[in-house]
């Protein structure tokens, strides 16, 4: 074996936890972190004032590490970041805890913001978990038609007129009737996800569940 090879090797293992602690596979959490951010629940519907989603499951708070690591996956092109997220999903979410579901889909990116990032966070996290669970991942029935703003840098009023009217039905005749799970990395005020089951419901989806990784406090 090479020394080239061998350092490389000491380099990608062990496997650590994004605090640098030694776990036990890739992906994995310490405990100690895990202690800090891991809260799974359901998304109270009235507080976030989600009038369209069905419901909101969500496995962490945006907080600590997790924080960072989601900030660097979506602006500094750390992709890398994306097997510690599907490992907390895959830890503790399954399909079998929701209703009956069709398919799950990202929300999705506008084709230029794509290009800057060069992947859809929301697909480097889910798509996986989707494939073990056995459901079909759907990245064309819904569009985004208007490059938005981040909805960060917005208040809570200039969110809704940011992302009112973002989206379009590309397959309508994949939405009529169906239960879907949309996924992404954060839920703050819920409006991105609320809007997206918006169009879907009116372009005659049964159902609309929402999955996030984390929950932060705005
Ligand atoms: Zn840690």
């Amino acid at each position: 074996m090479s020394n080239y090879w061998q350092s490389f090797l000491d380099i990608i293992y062990p496997p650590k936890c994004p605090c640098k602690t030694p776990v036990h596979e890739q992906g994995a959490w310490c405990p100690a972190c895990l202690a800090k951010i891991l809260s799974v629940r359901q998304i109270n519907r009235r507080e976030h004032n989600l009038t369209q989603l069905d419901s909101c499951r969500v496995v962490c708070e945006y907080t600590g590490v997790l924080k960072r690591i989601i900030h660097d996956m979506k602006f500094r092109q750390q992709q890398r970041y994306a097997i510690h997220l599907r490992w907390l999903i895959k830890q503790h979410i399954h399909i079998k805890d929701f209703p009956h579901i069709d398919y799950v889909l990202p929300i999705p990116l506008h084709a230029e913001r794509l290009q800057e990032r060069g992947y859809n966070q929301a697909e480097a996290i889910f798509k996986d978990w989707a494939m073990e669970e056995k459901m079909p991942w759907m990245v064309d029935v819904l569009e985004r038609t208007r490059y938005t703003i981040p909805q960060w840098e917005l208040n809570l009023t200039e969110r809704k007129q940011n992302i009112t009217g973002a989206f379009v039905i590309g397959r309508p005749e994949m939405v009529k009737s169906k239960h879907i799970i949309v996924v992404d990395d954060i839920i703050t005020t819920g409006i991105t996800l609320d809007e997206c089951a918006k169009v879907l419901k009116k372009a005659g989806a049964a159902s609309v569940h929402g999955l996030v990784v984390a929950s932060g406090a705005r």
